[in-house]
């Protein structure tokens, strides 16, 4: 089969070598001149870097496989991460059952209904009735509303901005069950996403994968029935069989020709929120912690992701990740970038007093619109399914992963069962 995939992020590429190891033609369209979308790295003064932080958990086996698949397995790297908490002024350690014993900030025995919590989370496998409950008020319930505001509300802020109190409890559980499970083992890539990239484009080059740098998709050619190619601007049409989205479900909806409004407007019920995301290159810790919570009324994030403290890289600096997940008309998401990173900055050295301006070495923003799809209560009911009605076309989105948060892995696993699904010639919506 002739296929065309729409997006050379790690969906798509991965899904790429699964269907032509499988025998396909398969050619990647990409809007950017790079590939790996959000993991695509930057050169940070001779450090190859993600724009985003990304961490791996012990249960990513979707990401293991394909490392371990491109000769790369050898260079995955797990350790004990610490997790730390700022709390108007102290720094706390949270890594232990005793650390939350002594997490002053919340009454004693909501500190026993927390950790009690946790381990009932770890273990919780059924979720489905989660999906109809919002996860601030489930949350109060089970460690009551100090905990709530002082513990959740920040993490949830961190990752969901002004949406945080429309989020699903499922969301939230899954969330909890997947870090619980690591029990503190985090991991990374050596060599990073850069490695994977390079790796994985050797791999798609042996295997006869096309890839096409810089040329944006801007429609999908489809009858009635089935679609029949895709459409550039610029550039002959692309006739195939078969067509893998992995754009974000809004960007589908804009590519489907107008006959085939109904199904866009069903993809236009899910929202996304954006990120802008700092990165710090210090001469000086800000904290022991990989990931740093933080709650602070004199301090603009909720928290900070201080890379170097998983992955030291040659030892020579510091790197800290400070994300602002936010909507797009939040002035977060629209402020210069010397704004954005002087407010920030002097928020760093206001909780981490050991750094003067002599150790900012270097500092980099970057943003993007579909940091994160906003997962409120009853989101099982819009998740669309793989197999679009419009036959031929299968659709890849961290959606689909629900009530799993966005990873790399699940993305790989997603783009393994496309492949299979394509290549076992079912569903087809178009030839039923
Ligand atoms: C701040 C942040 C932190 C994260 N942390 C982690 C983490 O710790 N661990 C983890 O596993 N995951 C993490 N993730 C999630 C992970 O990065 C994503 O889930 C994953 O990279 C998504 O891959 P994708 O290929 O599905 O999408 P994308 O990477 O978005 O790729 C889609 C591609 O499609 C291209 N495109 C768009 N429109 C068109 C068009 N019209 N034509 C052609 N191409 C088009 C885009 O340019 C892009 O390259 C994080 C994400 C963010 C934002």
């Amino acid at each position: 089969m002739k296929i065309g995939i729409i997006g050379a992020g790690i969906s798509g590429l991965s899904t790429a070598l699964a269907l032509a190891r499988r025998g396909h033609e398969v050619h990647v369209f990409q809007r950017e001149h790079a590939v790996g979308g959000l993991i695509a790295t930057f050169d940070f003064g001779g450090i190859p870097i993600e724009h985003f932080y990304h961490f791996l958990c012990t249960a990513d086996r979707g990401y293991f496989n394909l490392c371990k698949e491109l000769g790369i397995g050898d260079r995955l790297r797990f350790k004990k991460a610490s997790t730390g908490f700022y709390y108007e002024g102290r720094l706390f350690n949270m890594n232990s059952p005793l650390d939350l014993l002594r997490f002053s900030p919340i009454p004693f025995t909501q500190r026993i209904r927390f950790g009690l919590f946790a381990l009932e989370a770890r273990a919780r496998t059924e979720w489905v009735q989660l999906d109809e409950l919002t996860a601030k008020p489930w949350l109060i319930d089970r460690i009551g509303k100090q905990t709530y505001d002082v513990v959740w509300h920040p993490l949830l802020a961190l990752k969901f901005g002004a949406f945080h109190d429309r989020i699903s409890a499922a969301w939230m559980w899954h969330r909890i069950h997947r870090v619980a499970k690591c029990k503190g083992r985090m991991g990374y890539l050596e060599g990073g996403t850069a490695l994977l990239l390079d790796t994985l484009l050797r791999g798609l080059k042996d295997a006869g994968v096309t890839i096409h740098p810089g040329q944006p998709v801007t429609g999908i050619l489809a009858d009635e029935n089935r679609v029949q190619g895709l459409r550039f601007e610029g550039a002959a049409d692309f006739a195939c069989d078969r067509v893998v989205s992995t754009v974000p479900l809004s960007v589908l909806a804009r590519l489907l020709p107008p006959h085939w409004e109904a199904y866009a407007k069903d993809l236009r019920r899910v929202d996304y929120i954006g990120v802008s995301c700092l990165i710090f290159k210090l001469r000086k810790r800000v904290s022991p912690h990989f990931w740093l919570n933080v709650h602070d009324h004199r301090v603009p994030f909720n928290g900070i992701i201080e890379y170097t403290n998983l992955n030291p890289l040659d030892g020579a600096c510091h790197l800290a990740y400070v994300p602002y997940y936010t909507a797009l008309d939040s002035p977060f998401y629209t402020m210069e970038e010397t704004e954005l990173t002087l407010k920030s900055w002097e928020a760093l050295k206001l909780l981490a007093p050991q750094l003067g301006d002599a150790d900012l070495i270097d500092h980099h923003l970057a943003r993007t619109p579909f940091a994160q799809a906003i997962c409120p209560t009853g989101f099982l009911n819009i998740v669309p399914d793989m197999n679009a009605p419009i036959g031929g076309l299968h659709v890849l989105d961290s959606t689909l992963l629900y009530p799993e948060d966005r990873t790399q892995s699940g993305h790989i696993l997603k783009g393994e069962a496309c492949a299979n699904a394509i290549h076992g010639g079912a569903p087809d919506s178009g030839s039923g």
